[in-house]
């Protein structure tokens, strides 16, 4: 277990010895706040804040194979990569996001800046991504504009496993475009990405929340029932129903999903637009045949979305499911921003639960491709030239490893033989003053000296009978 270093900042020489309560209170002065201390004086906790973690370079596979499966992903269905900035003006999400959800109420990094800027880390991405869409004029652009993120994101929640308060998520978002065959083909973009990461049991849980309008008479509906009924709602939720009582639905207590259990649902309350968007979704999934439910209690944590809504879950042998990632449409949120109306969808994968997910399913994780070829040296000339040679042979597509901070021949012949590598290239003393090497066939046993002209080329030629030898 890690130990926890604790540093303590060195004591300023004017410090005063005795200010503490107690003495104060003995002395009988005015107990004045104390000054929250310098910077200096704070002690130092080598350790992470809570809620965040270093991904270490042993957990780097897993993450580096969800990375080439992300940039594939994106490549296929054309989508370009945008990068954003983790801080923004905290408006864009009390805008956005919305006042009463968790996210704004509860989980936001709110700071001011020494500039007096009211700012924010970003809790999610496709705020920031709305601003950039009109900041930077995108909308001339031919549609659907696709776009592509991958970040770090911040809530201050409760930490615990696969929740995190630094996480990381990878966005695609759609813009231009209302026509339900792009909800479906979202889906279809976030469900080849888990495929591709080999990612067993999963499932799409969808539902419509309609248009702002029709959500209006969902919501009084919604708040008409839970009203008769507020008592039995956690204390949270009693909150909500005043705020934000779509979120209701999403309260993991019992009492309260017992509760709404027989609540009023979204799809009843669709207009004829919402509705039939819904339906020709539902279409197109069947027709690609995607693994999907409906969930009617799905809402959401966001305000700004309308219509498809969704998540991708995936689900052990118990039935017990974990979230993956989700999204849905945000007709209005250009619009509401200042942009002009512009239809949008888009969804985020958590990549941090994504990773779990493939550790507990025992999915591979990325093999680096491995060193096949050695570079020895011995003595001081041709230590100087093996750095230049190491680069002639990585530059001709050669993957070689080395240790030049080794002095002795062999204990760099040991770590080449840990490593099974198939050729080893060695310049001594006599080789370095001859502008020659020595090739060893580590699996033949066999050697020769060749020139350094020649030495890509003889290297070369041991790793193609060797691969054809394995074929
Ligand atoms: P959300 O924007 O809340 O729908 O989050 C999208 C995805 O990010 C979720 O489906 C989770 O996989 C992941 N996620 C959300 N919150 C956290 C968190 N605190 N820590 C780790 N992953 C998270």
């Amino acid at each position: 277990m890690a130990q926890k270093k604790v540093f303590h900042g060195a004591k300023k020489s004017g410090e005063k010895k005795g200010n503490d309560k107690k003495s104060v209170a003995k002395k009988n002065i005015a107990v004045k706040k104390a000054p929250a201390p310098s910077v200096n004086q704070e002690e130092m906790l080598l350790q992470t804040l809570r809620g965040m973690r270093d991904i270490l370079p042993d957990e780097q596979p897993y993450w580096e194979r969800v990375r080439k499966a992300l940039a594939h992903a994106s490549q296929e269905y054309g989508f370009r990569r945008i990068d954003l900035p983790t801080v923004e003006y905290a408006h864009l999400y009390l805008r956005t996001v919305g006042e009463g959800t968790d996210i704004v109420d509860k989980e936001l990094y709110l700071f001011n800046t020494r500039g007096g800027d009211r700012v924010a880390l970003r809790p999610e991405m496709t705020a920031g991504l709305c601003r950039a869409y009109i900041e930077h004029g995108m909308g001339v652009l031919s549609k659907p504009i696709k776009l592509f993120s991958i970040g770090p994101v911040f809530r201050y929640d409760r930490p615990q496993e696969g929740r995190y308060r630094e996480h990381w998520q990878a966005n695609f978002d759609m813009f231009g475009e209302n026509d339900p065959i792009l909800d479906a083909q979202t889906i279809q973009l976030a469900y080849r990405v888990v495929q591709q990461l080999g990612l067993k049991n999963i499932e799409f849980q969808v539902n419509s929340i309609g248009t702002p309008e029709s959500r209006r008479e969902y919501e009084k509906a919604l708040t008409r029932y839970l009203e008769a009924q507020k008592n039995k709602l956690c204390q949270n939720c009693r909150e909500r129903l005043v705020r934000n009582p779509m979120r209701i639905l999403d309260c993991k207590e019992d009492k309260c999903i017992q509760l709404t259990f027989h609540a009023p649902q979204s799809l009843d309350y669709l207009d004829l637009e919402s509705r039939d968007h819904f339906k020709h979704l539902l279409e197109y999934l069947d027709e690609l045949e995607l693994p999907y439910t409906i969930n009617t209690r799905l809402v959401r944590g966001l305000d700004y979305y309308t219509k498809t809504v969704f998540e991708i879950r995936s689900t052990d042998k118990d039935g017990k499911n974990y979230s993956l990632g989700g999204g849905g449409r945000y007709d209005r949120l250009i619009e509401s921003l200042g942009g002009e109306a512009t239809p949008a969808i888009g969804f985020a994968l958590g990549l941090d639960r994504i990773v779990l997910e493939m550790k507990r399913t025992q999915v591979k994780p990325y093999q680096e491709a491995r060193p096949r070829v050695f570079l020895a040296q011995l003595g001081d000339m041709a230590k100087k030239k093996s750095l230049k040679l190491f680069s002639e042979l990585e530059k001709n597509g050669i993957l070689i490893a080395e240790s030049f901070g080794r002095g002795s021949l062999k204990s760099q012949l040991r770590v080449a033989n840990r490593l099974g590598v198939e050729v080893t290239i060695i310049i001594g003393q006599k080789e370095a003053l001859d502008d020659t090497a020595i090739v060893k066939d580590m699996v033949s046993g066999t050697q020769e000296t060749v020139t350094h002209e020649r030495l890509v080329d003889a290297a070369k030629k041991i790793l193609k009978t060797n691969q054809d030898l394995r074929v």
